[in-house]
């Protein structure tokens, strides 16, 4: 998470441009007195002086100058004043080069070096320039060089060398630097403190980050924040917390920064719970919170929850930007709301490609492809250009639906149209659409003409082909070096296992929980969650946690021996799919989602859709029960699992069977 509040671009313009003081109204010169000869002297009045107008007039002009043409206009007339060396002059020249918009920091660089005596601002400027390029060698060079000039560092040096020593992970020089920051005198400027924190957080010391926040006398709203984030990120939240309780006054972006910490780390329910304690502390809701927030729903699939966000944002007056706007479509798309994701995109004054994007990348989860092209084609009528992602959803959309002969043509649409070369995502897209359909080969041949070498996501998608296809040969090659490609994703073992067990070749699905055992490789314990009457339940895999939890196991047994009556026979390929080396002994009757529905279907109101986020994939077996369940009970239950969403109403799933 980029940390916020760290400008290191406030440095004041040096001023005045030249000696002359304030002038007096009269024609006369001010005369004083010089304190060391104590004798009288005058200050050129700048009225009388036609030289001094002119450089008035210039440094007015740079200071509007627009662009770098006109620079050099002004540049050049610099020059032609004699101020080709003075420091306030090509000051100005450099500031508008190395750090404007505008600029050109090679050229910037080219007056720097014509400079005899450049002093500490010129110094600052090309520093802050050179950060802003990322080029953190050639400022911690010129930081040595500046000191070796005997030119004393200010306030304003040190920020931006701190930010080129993060950049190269320079942890020998960093730490110098923060000793250089002692000597000069400036152990109390927030402004460097803050900027090593940040610089300790990004080394992951994070002891060394903690030493220099508790030698702050005063520390503001960035150190709190950036040493939050810093144990967060690094993965200490209980940490994060304790420093988030030490804070004497907590204000909205204090508390974002403890909220995103918790999201980030997937601890949703502690987001909620810090969430309420700032209501309960009459703190405001701003958009950053709201975000946070909208994502920790996005998580839990707690679809109420995160429409009483929206209508918090509403009833707040927070301006709902393009980037709001796609975080509260992607909310309302991933908990399983398709509907009000689509009046929230269609009631946006302004929709800006990344909405577009949300909503045609939630038509595609929802296995909604001609949805999907049709708002597509209407995004191209209203003249929004579609970007690389765009056609990343779009090509999802048609995998997740089987549009082979469609998503075949905006394949090459991309690129003869809108000029987007393929990246690997488009190719994984292109994989898994053919190879879901069973062209196993023209999806080989394509992964052979790929310009890149295939990664882990696009052999993985033709690795499900072939377990879908049962095609043993080519998935046992594959599985193997996708196996080796990510070593330690369990999820690729147990797609070779449950090809081995789908053609009965059990010694071989033996070797492979071996070989995951041996390498120590651990399944993630697979856990449903169900929102009902607002609050989100939790199941893992035969757990027994729940306080109602024999009432569940009780309705689990009596639901899946009622299905039984229309036709549901126990998959036993899917053994390997969710259940973990320690639960073996839970038979796949007890997977979690088969809690979470059985707490639904114990809980629902009459008409209400049993709504459940999945962390993995949902297995064979339990899609199979789901769409019985749909049917017996006459109960719709929409289930988001890792990858899309399976809609099962009576007895049949959105997705076809085709996931
Ligand atoms: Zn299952
Ligand atoms: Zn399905």
């Amino acid at each position: 998470m980029p940390i916020t509040g760290l400008c290191i671009s406030c440095e004041p313009s040096k001023l005045p441009l030249f000696p002359y003081g304030a002038a007096g109204s009269n024609n006369k010169s001010p005369k004083f007195r010089d304190p060391k000869s104590n004798k009288r002297f005058e200050i050129p009045n700048p009225k009388l002086d036609p030289q001094h107008s002119k450089t008035v007039q210039l440094q007015q002009g740079l200071e509007s100058c627009s662009n770098i043409d006109e620079l050099r206009q002004y540049h050049s007339q610099i020059i032609r004043l004699g101020l080709s060396e003075d420091n306030d002059a090509m000051g100005r020249v450099i500031k508008f080069c190395a750090i404007s918009r505008n600029g050109d920091l090679s050229y910037a660089l080219k007056v720097f070096d014509k400079m005899p005596h450049p002093d500490t601002f010129i110094y600052n400027t090309i520093f802050r320039g050179y950060v802003q390029f990322q080029l953190a060698k050639e400022c911690i060079d010129l930081y040595l060089q500046m000191l070796q000039s005997c030119v004393s560092p200010n306030k304003f040096s040190f920020p931006p060398v701190i930010r080129a020593c993060t950049f190269d992970n320079a942890i020998h020089e960093g730490k110098q630097v923060h000793a250089q920051i002692l000597k000069f005198g400036y152990s109390s400027d927030g402004f460097s403190q803050n900027n090593l924190i940040y610089m300790y957080v990004s080394f992951k010391s994070l002891d060394e980050a903690r030493k220099v926040f508790d030698k702050m006398p005063h520390p503001d709203v960035v150190s709190w924040t950036t040493l939050i984030s810093g144990y967060s990120q690094l993965g200490y939240i209980d940490d994060a917390r304790k420093v988030f309780d030490l804070m004497p006054e907590k204000n909205p972006a204090t508390c974002n920064a403890m909220i995103a910490a918790y999201v980030q780390s997937n601890h949703f329910h502690e987001a909620f719970m810090l969430f309420d304690e700032m209501r309960s502390n009459h703190i405001k809701l701003d958009k950053f919170v709201a975000a946070s927030m909208l994502s920790a729903c996005t998580g839990l699939g707690a679809l109420k929850q995160g429409e009483w966000i929206h209508d918090n944002i509403k009833k707040s007056g927070i301006e709902i930007d393009p980037k709001l706007a796609t975080t509260i479509i992607d909310m309302y798309c991933k908990c399983g709301s398709l509907e009000k994701a689509f009046e929230t995109f269609n009631g946006l004054p302004s929709k800006g490609v990344s909405s577009w994007n949300s909503m045609i990348g939630g038509f595609a989860m929802h296995g909604k492809g001609e949805a999907a092209i049709d708002l597509f084609k209407k995004m191209e009528n209203e003249s929004v250009p579609p970007d690389y992602i765009t056609f990343v959803n779009l090509l999802s959309a048609c995998a997740h639906s089987g549009l082979v002969k469609e998503g075949q043509y905006y394949f090459l649409y991309m690129v003869k149209v809108h000029g987007i070369s393929p990246g690997m995502e488009h190719y994984g897209c292109m994989v898994d659409l053919l190879g879901r359909a069973g062209m196993l080969d023209e999806a080989m041949k394509l992964i052979k003409d790929m310009p890149m070498n295939p990664d882990v996501g696009v052999m993985g998608a033709l690795l499900g082909a072939c377990k879908i296809h049962g095609n043993i040969e080519l998935g046992e090659k594959i599985g193997k070096k996708v196996i080796e490609l990510e070593p330690h994703n369990s999820g690729r073992y147990i797609l070779l296992a449950n090809i081995y067990a789908a053609a009965a070749k059990w010694e071989e699905v033996a070797n492979v929980r071996k070989l995951m055992n041996d390498r120590g490789v651990k399944k993630a314990p697979g856990f449903s969650l169900i929102e009902m009457g607002g609050s989100v339940n939790e199941f893992i895999a035969g757990g027994r946690d729940h306080p109602e939890s024999k009432d569940i196991y009780a309705k689990v047994n009596q639901m899946l021996e009622s299905i039984k009556f229309i036709g549901y026979k126990p998959d036993s390929d899917s053994l390997l799919q969710e259940i973990t080396e320690e639960e073996m002994e839970n038979p796949l009757f007890y997977h979690s989602e088969k809690l979470a529905i059985a707490f639904g279907l114990l809980k629902a109101k009459p008409g209400e859709i049993l709504r459940i986020t999945k962390n993995l994939r949902v297995c064979k077996d339990c899609h199979e029960a789901s769409k019985l369940i749909s049917k017996f009970f006459r109960q719709e239950i929409i289930v988001r699992d890792r990858s899309r969403f399976h809609h099962f109403k009576e007895g049949v799933c959105s997705c076809n069977d085709y996931w």
